[in-house]
Formats: structure tokens, sequence, C-alpha cells
């Protein structure tokens, strides 16, 4: 992937040097966290923008402080290196940003501690990650990793394995993606995104401590739904059989943005096609993301504004 640009070991480099050891810790046990960040170009104002990359660095911080270590800099700092290296590459669609923080030691043995810690970042052009014209779902027969196994709220990148399992279940059994109940048969979360339920004229959603992955998209959605439509969202356990009786339900996250759901086990959602509330919502998402309400203009981070310039690396 020619188009993929990076920040590896303290410089802006193509993808081709950006090279790790197969002793590495992180490659061996799964022994990082990352995060998962979008740029979208807004082609009126020749502008990319980033979505809530101070929140994503913040998270990515504390992922790391529950396995034990720091980040290499501020979250300013950071966000100033991302937003550096994108403007450096020079994108003019939307884009996905990968910083990663991983455990660098070329050792044998498992543990966090008195190890060596790396961080990097990959950006490059991308599309859709999970259709948003109606999912087909199905509840996996893997159960949602526990806080007291590897912590959820953690983005550790070797939990990703849970989800793995979850996606590929689902679609071997053609569906688009899995629902993820947790070990006491609650609904947890997709397997890369947050869960919201519309019930009854409720927006409801599973509370943090359900082992899920305390969602950026999660939050914006509470408070578009909150500002913009005066839908106050309910915390709370969901039943499995709640999903058969809901009126909507949406999958949200980074990367699948705002994805309704159409069919739960191949039963219908509501009237099995995408309903009024996820609409809605995908419109003020779209607008959102791309810098175009400025209400809320402070969770979009502009890469060219501050040089004027789309430079080449
Ligand atoms: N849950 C999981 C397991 C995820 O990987 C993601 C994607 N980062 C999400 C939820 C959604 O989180 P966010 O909205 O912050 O991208």
């Amino acid at each position: 992937m020619s188009n993929v640009m990076c920040y590896f070991e303290g410089k802006y480099v193509p993808l081709a040097e950006a090279k790790i050891s197969i002793m590495t810790h992180a490659f061996n046990y799964g022994t990082a966290c990352f995060e998962g960040i979008r740029g979208y170009w807004n082609e009126e104002k020749q502008e990319l923008y980033l979505f809530r990359l101070r929140e994503h660095y913040e998270r990515l911080s504390n992922s790391v402080r529950i396995l034990g270590f720091k980040l290499p800099g501020t979250v300013d700092e950071l966000c100033e290196i991302t937003t550096e290296l994108v403007r450096r590459a020079g994108f003019k669609e939307n884009i996905y940003i990968r910083p990663t923080a991983y455990i660098a030691s070329e050792v044998i043995g498992v543990r966090l501690h008195d190890l060596k810690y790396e961080f990097c970042i990959t950006s490059q052009p991308f599309g859709a990650y999970v259709s948003t014209d109606g999912l087909k779902v199905g509840v996996s027969s893997w159960k949602r990793i526990d806080d007291n196994m590897i912590p959820a709220r953690s983005k550790i990148a070797g939990a990703y394995v849970n989800s793995a399992f979850a996606k590929t279940e689902a679609l071997l059994n053609g569906f688009d993606e899995a629902i993820m109940l947790t070990s006491d048969g609650h609904v947890s979360e997709g397997s890369a995104e947050n869960f919201f339920m519309y019930l009854g004229g409720k927006l409801i959603t599973p509370p943090v401590s359900e082992n899920i992955l305390v969602g950026i998209t999660r939050n914006t959605i509470i408070t578009l739904a909150g500002e913009e439509m005066g839908i106050e969202t309910i915390n709370r356990v969901i039943d499995r059989t709640e999903l058969y009786i809901a009126d909507e339900i949406v999958l949200c996250g980074t990367g699948a943005q705002v994805a309704p759901v159409i069919s739960v086990d191949r039963r219908p959602v509501g009237d099995g096609a995408i309903g009024a509330f996820a609409q809605r919502l995908q419109q003020l998402y779209d607008e959102v993301v791309r810098g175009k309400n400025p209400k809320y203009l402070s969770w979009c981070t502009p890469v060219y504004q501050t040089s004027g310039a789309v430079a080449q690396v």
C-alpha cells in the first residue's frame, strides 16, 4: 500500500521504512494499544478534518495506563504529530489514522513491566468499514471478554482476537456483523461498534460496565440525540430478547460510523428498513464529521488551515 504514510520511531516515513522485528513483544503477545481515527475531506472548504482527535488520544492514554505505561508525549503533542503526519501526506480524501503504542522489547517473557515501549502511527485513504445501508446481524456464540480478563475499556490489540472470532462467525453464517453478549448474557456491543436501541421512543445503550469499549462515536450520538433531537439516552442493561422487539437498532464507531441494523438473527428490526431515528442521526453525523455544523466545529481538527498549503513528504 504505497499511499500509507507513517510516524515511526520519531520520524515521518513511508510504510516501507516502518519495520519492526519478529521478536517484538507486541507481535508475539498482543501487548499494544491502538486507536482508530477518521479524517473527513470537506470539498467545499478544501479542508481535511480529523474527528475528535483529542478524545482519541485521551482514550489511548487511558488504555496504556491500564497496561501500566505512559504515552511518549502529552495528548497535545501527539495531536500535533498526527496532524503534521497527515499534512505531510497531503491527503485530499477521507482517511483513517491508526496510532499504536506497543511493547517493543525483543524478549521472550509474558509480562507488562520493565519493558521498552514505542509509538507509531499509520494513515491512509479509507472508505466504509461496514455498510451504512442496513446491516443484518447475528448474536454471536462468542462472549465479550470481561473486565477481569482483558479489559474492554482499554483498546488492547490482543483483545481483538475476541472480536475477530465473533466477526468471522457472523460473516460465515451469512450475517454482516455480530452482536456480542457479556458472559451474563446481556447485550454488550458489536465486534468493533457500540450498540444503541430505539424502543418505545427511548434511546437505550449498555452502560460502560457492560464490557464495552467506551466509544467516542457513542458519546457523539448521545450528544447529538440529546442536543439536536431532544432524545435523552438511557444507560441500562439490555437483554438479548430486547433485540427482537426493538423499533430501531444502530451500531456505531469511528470505522462503522452510524450503521443501522435491519435484522437480528434473521428477524426484522421494526419493519425491516432503516428507521426515521437512524436516518436523521446519519444525516446529522455526516454534517458534523465534515465540519459542516458550526456548533460542533470544535470536534474537528483542520489539517491544512494552519500551514495554508498541502505539503508533500
Ligand atoms: N467497540 C469496539 C470493540 C471497537 O473496536 C470500537 C472502534 N474503536 C468501538 C466500540 C467504537 O468506538 P469509537 O466510536 O471510539 O470508534
